[in-house]
């Protein structure tokens, strides 16, 4: 696993042989791992300010997932409490609208698979945005981001008989939420509650 990650962190292939158009910048892969972490967060990919820092979810989005899950910083950046890995491990640039494009591909292609294969000891991934979805719940994920979150207990009832890690869909964190949260209230009566309880027992 530390070879493994230690690959990751000098990771070029988006610069240097990349699918399509390569990263508008150099690599500056982002991910937090170890061999103890029992919890996993996998989202999108850094967006600006992670790029800067180098940090996962050092922004208001990264505030409001640490009240989600009852933690603060100190055990939210503890490698051996808690993995970070998001579904493109680069800020992939902006799009013509000033948007994040979406994670690079070729990270998923060249990474993922053999990363969860080295992390047997995760009991619980929180998936956060379509990309994640797509790859943690493949066929099993629904139409719709709001259907997919609001089945999350079938995904946890499945995860669990078939012993895998539990896979816990959720929203992101982002205020471009705040309409999404207001519009789907079981999200924090039911979901949040169940969400704060597995946290704290896995850290
Ligand atoms: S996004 Fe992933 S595949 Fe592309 S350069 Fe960064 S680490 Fe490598």
């Amino acid at each position: 696993m530390p070879a493994l990650v230690e690959d990751i962190r000098a990771c070029r292939i988006c610069a240097d042989n990349p699918d399509k158009l390569p990263l508008p910048h150099d690599p500056r892969p982002v991910l937090q791992v170890s061999e103890t972490a029992r919890l996993c967060i996998c989202g999108q990919a850094p967006g600006t300010r992670v790029h800067k820092s180098g940090r996962p979810f050092t922004d208001p989005s990264g505030d409001r997932l640490r009240d989600w899950m009852g933690i603060g910083e100190d055990i939210f950046y503890d490698p051996q409490k808690l993995a970070i890995i998001p579904m493109g491990f680069c800020f992939p640039g902006l799009d013509a609208k000033g948007g994040d494009l979406p994670p690079r591909p070729e990270c998923r292609k060249a990474w993922h698979d053999d990363l969860f294969e080295a992390l047997p000891q995760i009991e619980l991934i929180l998936v956060i945005g379509q990309y994640a979805q797509g790859y943690h719940l493949g066929k099993s994920r629904k139409k719709s981001l709001t259907e997919t979150v609001a089945h999350w207990r079938d995904f946890w009832d499945e995860c669990s008989s078939n012993n895998k890690p539990k896979v816990l869909p959720l929203p992101h964190p982002s205020w471009r939420n705040n309409a999404w949260i207001k519009k789907n209230p079981w999200f924090e009566t039911d979901l949040l509650p169940v969400l704060k309880q597995e946290v704290a027992r896995l850290v």
